[in-house]
């Protein structure tokens, strides 16, 4: 990796390096509750992707935590699904 030439995103320091750009933490925090890192990569074939890292406080009962595991699974599924389709390229209607 030419380390000259940075993306206009990358971090610029130790994130940098072994093949990739990295760029600055993104972080949704909700102190005592959840916390979600977002971090835009470029690898060194030139493939773009976001990486996330979430941390979410379980309730201390095993039902409760289980229950919001579910949920939490089902809205993770709900938000990468949509995230891929938006990166596909947009169907052509025929006739236009
Ligand atoms: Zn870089």
């Amino acid at each position: 990796m030419n380390r000259e030439q940075h993306t206009p995103w990358c971090g610029r320091d130790h994130r940098c390096g072994l093949g990739e750009h990295r760029s600055p933490e993104i972080v949704i925090d909700i102190p005592g509750h959840a916390r979600a890192v977002l971090v835009r990569v470029r690898t060194a074939a030139g493939r773009e992707h976001a990486e996330v890292r979430v941390r979410v406080a379980l309730a201390a009962g095993e039902l409760a935590a289980r229950r919001q595991l579910v949920g939490l699974l089902g809205d993770l599924r709900e938000a990468v699904a949509r995230a891929a389709l938006t990166a596909r390229p947009r169907p052509r209607r025929a006739g236009r």
